[in-house]
């Protein structure tokens, strides 16, 4: 009787009141993204999208509350991807499908690569050049088709035959026919070009800025390296987006277009395959994040090898490229410049986007530093405090997977749990 009285209130003091939960996460073990330390047994109250408590040990939920069971899991934080394409995933077509597709077709397709991306535990990412993303964002948030939240680049900005030049690679009758590029396309071509640009990126409802500082992989160009833009027109980009509180992130690969796009004073490197010792510095000086994207260096690498994936201009970049942008990582990480995570899925396979956590770790990061660069370095990266940790206030964006990833990095592709917002999109099966 005894016992029983004080099992009862041992009960009364740990039961939550019964209104005050939508759900309660009962998780075996709990990845704090702000210290980077694995925490044991904790019960997350969700109420009203957000969480509402993170307590220590298993607490029972009462009536009215959902009880989700992780006890067997590993519960942290829903993952950012910094890198995404939504619109598009590269295939052996890529370069014919511009001409017989219509944006409607493009538009279908980003609503299964939102599905993917999000069952694979990323509850956010920034979408860095596509113009159907935008639209794809407002469908998501008013709940029509399940995705991540996303902060979209739309149209890229890129300078005459640039990397995110569309008419690349086009025939001269076409090229005539079409004319030149500009602004309102995302081709710049002055300081003047640079501000109305972003403004009509603005005007376009765009989130975050992209430029691309120099050549790139894929393009039908031939270089991946020659800088594409003077540090003036980086600079009047940065300077115009801050007007609209965008951050810019600078796609480069070759030093001289990357030195140029840091001394603009952009958010973010993307690959940053040539960076040199003297960047990382310039970096680290000017708070630069890098953001490696080494499962887009190994997939085009790997394509590389592959008679007629990529045409004859494309072949040896892929291959060149690709195979150094693991070994900048590790360079970088030891350097200390700081990392955000992103894939540049949309050149490999929506949904595969875990895969980049192994690469982080193959190029020498520690486990916990590879998940807080999709979590709370993402957060800070997207310029926003209300995500990346489980914590009282914050978004209820929360993962589950079994196995622990500081031990064992590849649980990460084992994600069984997704909730956004404080919405259950993926349960472990019973
Ligand atoms: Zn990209």
């Amino acid at each position: 009787m005894r016992h029983r009285l004080l099992a009862i209130a041992i009960l009364s003091v740990l039961a939550l009141p019964a209104v005050a939960a939508d759900s309660v996460l009962q998780c075996g073990k709990l990845f704090d993204s702000r210290s980077g330390k694995m925490l044991g047994a904790h019960t997350v109250v969700v109420r009203g999208g957000k969480v509402a408590e993170v307590l220590p040990g298993r607490v029972e939920a009462t009536t009215g509350a959902r009880s989700i069971d992780l006890t067997d899991r590993t519960c942290m934080a829903g993952w950012t991807d910094l890198h995404v394409h939504l619109d598009h995933e590269s295939n052996r077509q890529s370069y014919s499908e511009g001409f017989r597709l219509d944006e409607v077709d493009f538009a279908y397709r980003s609503v299964g690569f939102a599905e993917k991306t999000l069952m694979a535990g990323f509850t956010s990412v920034r979408d860095l050049g596509g113009t159907v993303t935008t639209h794809l964002r407002d469908a998501i948030t008013q709940g029509l088709v399940k995705g991540p939240r996303i902060w979209a680049a739309g149209k890229s900005i890129a300078t005459t035959g640039g990397h995110a030049d569309p008419t690349n690679g086009y025939n001269s009758e076409l090229s005539h026919l079409l004319g030149p590029p500009g602004p309102t396309d995302g081709v710049i071509n002055s300081v003047d070009d640079a501000r109305q640009a972003v403004r009509q990126r603005y005007k376009e409802g765009s989130d975050v800025i992209k430029i691309t500082a120099t050549g790139g992989v894929l393009s039908y160009a031939k270089s991946a390296d020659a800088p594409q833009f003077t540090v003036d027109e980086v600079k009047a980009i940065v300077d115009t987006a801050k007007d609209y509180g965008y951050s810019v992130a600078a796609h480069a690969h070759g030093e001289e277009g990357m030195k140029r796009a840091v001394m603009g004073g952009v958010t973010s490197i993307e690959h940053g395959t040539q960076m040199s010792d003297e960047v990382m510095r310039l970096m680290k000086q000017k708070g630069t994040w890098y953001v490696p994207t080494i499962h887009a260096g190994r997939f085009v690498a790997e394509k590389a090898k592959i008679d007629g994936y990529f045409p004859e201009i494309v072949r040896p970049k892929a291959a060149r490229i690709g195979a150094q942008i693991q070994a900048t990582a590790g360079r970088a990480y030891k350097a200390g410049v700081k990392i955000g995570f992103g894939t540049d899925m949309g050149v490999g396979p929506h949904g595969e986007n875990a895969q980049e956590f192994l690469y982080m770790v193959e190029a020498g990061m520690p486990a916990a530093y590879a998940l807080q660069a999709a979590t709370i370095h993402a957060a800070t990266v997207l310029g926003v405090d209300d995500q990346g940790v489980v914590e009282a206030g914050k978004r209820a964006d929360i993962i589950a997977m079994p196995g622990d990833p500081l031990t064992d990095i590849a649980s990460v592709l084992k994600v069984v749990f997704v909730m956004k917002d404080g919405a259950v999109y993926r349960e472990p099966r019973r």
